[in-house]
């Protein structure tokens, strides 16, 4: 039976945003699926987001930064394409006529179109993990209101997906998130200290966008998505664990109260999480060469180290903590690593900022009330930059 979706791309320039839609043109190809692209969406590479939507053919193209709107409308003129500029243009991406929706804007900018598409009901195909750890109550409460289907995008979290027993969550006796360890697993800390942006962002197995990439070096990824699996999968925080495994292969796994631990292997490319989210409950080809196992040979394994990684340590306490914790880690890391990137701040400095946010910033409030995690964002926000310009004198 033929797939039929109606498909919006939320961060359709980025990584996951162009793997999505090569998918999606892929699976048409192949004759297996009928997918019609209703909206694509970026930040202010509006050159690049006008030659995907005309190649897709999107009905509607948003640029979030006003900046970038002249050049989308120049570009899309006489297409039929409706352009949009602008944050609220983004939102109105998520509202507009789609059933599956690809959260895959970096951050938690991308916190309001993510819920005005769960709101509606669309299904939601999760890559924006940001957005869980922000404002994890608040999506999930959105997602039951409208009624969609969340499906995790992140490698990990598709994993457990697709070998949780949802029917039957308390005969889990753990989750195991598998880690690839990142470019720097061999380093003693003193070898972290003069590291530049451009070697953070090599990623020995994994082709990202910078953020993550980032996020790999310092670990705080494995951070997010503990926290991120929290919400995702239900069973207790308590229950989830982190395992490195350098060859990523294993994509993490699910174990059982009788002893069986159910995983899921494939080769390290995310067009084969995002066509299992596309495609959920069915399963269409991808142009992924077979994991070839005979091949890799060997698979290790090693437990995280939480010394030299400060931030598997700072997700563990900020989930543990809970309320606007995590939103705060979030926050102050988003800061924190875009002042690295652009040479303003020490790669080891990223987790002091961090630390200093989480113990520093005020915030209260209810956690699933999008207000007081906007405004736990906010604080945050402020210190980190405070800071970051400390750190700099
Ligand atoms: P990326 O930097 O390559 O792309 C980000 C996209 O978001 C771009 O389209 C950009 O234009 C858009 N964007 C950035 N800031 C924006 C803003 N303020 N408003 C609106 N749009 C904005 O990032 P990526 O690597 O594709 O990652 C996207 C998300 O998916 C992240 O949350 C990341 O953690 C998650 N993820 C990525 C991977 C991966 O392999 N790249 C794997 C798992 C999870
Ligand atoms: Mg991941």
């Amino acid at each position: 039976m033929t797939i039929k979706r109606r498909v919006t791309v939320l961060g359709a320039t980025g990584s996951v945003g162009t793997s999505t839609l090569s998918l999606v043109k892929a699976a048409k190809a192949s004759g297996d699926a009928d997918i019609a692209v209703e909206a694509v969406t970026a930040n202010g590479n509006a050159e690049a987001l006008a030659a995907l939507a005309i190649e897709h053919g999107a009905k509607f193209a948003a640029v979030c930064d006003e900046r970038a709107g002249p050049v989308l409308k120049e570009a899309l003129s006489g297409t039929g394409i409706e352009v949009g500029v602008g944050p609220e243009a983004v939102v109105e991406a998520g509202q507009r006529d789609a059933d599956w929706v690809m959260a895959a804007i970096v951050g938690a900018a991308g916190i309001k179109p993510l819920l005005a598409a769960a709101e509606r009901g669309a299904d939601i195909a999760f890559a924006n993990k940001e957005c869980l750890v922000c404002a994890g109550d608040a999506v999930l409460a959105a997602m039951k209101r409208g009624g969609g289907r969340l499906l995790p995008v992140d490698s990990e979290h598709n994993a457990i997906f697709q070998v949780f027993d949802f029917e039957r969550p308390h005969r889990v006796r753990k989750i195991i998130l598998t880690a690839s360890g990142g470019p720097f697993r061999e380093r003693i800390r003193a070898e972290l200290k003069g590291i530049t942006p451009a070697q953070a962002v090599a990623h020995p197995n994994w082709s990202m966008g910078a953020k993550i990439s980032v996020d790999s070096a310092t670990k705080k990824n494995k951070g997010l998505e503990r926290i991120e699996a929290a919400y995702l999968i239900p069973v207790p925080h308590e229950k989830i664990e982190i395992l490195v495994h350098p060859q990523s292969v294993i994509h993490s796994m699910v174990d059982y109260v009788d002893g069986s631990v159910l995983a899921q292997l494939g080769p390290p490319d995310m067009t084969i999480p995002i066509a299992s989210t596309l495609a959920w409950p069915d399963r269409v080809p991808t142009p992924i060469e077979p994991l070839d196992l005979a091949q890799i040979g060997t698979m290790t394994f090693e437990p995280p180290d939480e010394e030299r990684f400060p931030a598997l340590r700072q997700a563990r306490e900020s989930l543990d903590e809970g309320g606007l914790a995590t939103a705060i880690l979030n926050a102050a890391n988003e800061v924190a690593v875009g002042a690295f990137l652009n040479g303003h701040l020490g790669f080891l400095d990223i987790a002091d900022v961090t630390d200093h946010c989480l113990q520093s910033t005020k915030a209260v409030g209810d956690p699933a009330a999008l207000e007081a995690v906007l405004a736990a964002d906010a604080a945050a926000r402020n210190t980190a930059s405070e800071r970051i310009a400390a750190l700099a004198t």
